[in-house]
């Protein structure tokens, strides 16, 4: 039995990017894919909030609205759930799309009372669009909804293992990080997941696990309540 029954799973951009870092590679989302099927098979509800980062992040340095580049990634946000859904859908597994913004053709607005229930029916839920609102990332979004659906945990799936002290690809003495609380990771100033994020998880006592996609079978391993990566609690 799974240690968690009802999960918000948060796939950065990145993770589904491969090795060029921008769109989507098949081979990737197919691996996620099966790690999702086989956590669900374990009975677990799953929420799947997806970035953008593999086709557009905020302004990104361009002479641009602010508001107008947030839209943008909040609408690049659907790309990835869309491969994300085709991809599940293949295996013979029902998806339903809820977004944040209104695209109605291709899923309905959010809403937390559909949401649970497209969840207790069996289904896997994929969020795009983030919180709806720009001046946020999705990892807002995925606090959001792990609170308004009360999940059990929000996962978040990296392409690092872990949280570290200081970014582990510039600093070699970076510290891996096992355990640490939101106001910690805040007052430090640490790169995990956004500020606004861990603000609200630690008002509504939502644990983060962040942890390696690559890693074999990590979600599954972070659902049955192995160690891995790292845990955020108040
Ligand atoms: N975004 C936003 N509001 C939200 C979620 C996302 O404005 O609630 C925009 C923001 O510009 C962000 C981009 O969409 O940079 C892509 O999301 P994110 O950076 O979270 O993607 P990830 O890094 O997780 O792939």
């Amino acid at each position: 039995m799974a240690k968690y029954k009802r999960i918000v799973l948060k796939l950065s951009g990145e993770a589904l990017a491969g090795d060029t870092g921008f769109g989507f590679d098949q081979k990737v989302i197919e691996k996620v894919v099966d790690q999702i099927i086989e956590v669900k098979n374990l009975g677990v509800q799953i929420a799947l909030v997806i970035g953008a980062g593999n086709f557009w992040r905020g302004r990104q340095g361009l002479d641009m609205n602010k508001v107008t580049a947030d839209q943008m990634g909040m609408v690049a946000t659907v790309l990835n759930a869309l491969a994300m859904q085709d991809a599940i859908e293949k295996r013979g597994v029902k998806t339903a799309v809820q977004t944040a913004l209104g695209i109605e053709a291709i899923g309905e607005r959010y809403s937390t009372k559909k949401a649970i229930e497209y969840l207790e029916s069996g289904k896997i839920l994929l969020l795009a669009c983030g919180t709806g609102n720009p001046f946020c990332s999705t990892d807002s979004g995925a606090a959001l909804r792990a609170i308004e659906i009360e999940a059990d945990a929000l996962l978040c799936a990296k392409n690092v293992d872990a949280v570290y002290d200081s970014d582990p690809r510039k600093n070699p003495d970076a510290k891996r990080l096992e355990k640490i609380t939101h106001n910690e990771v805040i007052a430090k100033g640490i790169k995990a997941l956004d500020t606004q994020a861990h603000v609200l998880c630690a008002e509504n006592n939502m644990t983060i696990f962040v942890f390696g996609l690559d890693e074999k079978d990590s979600i599954k391993r972070v659902v049955n309540g192995d160690k891995i990566g790292t845990i955020i609690t108040n």
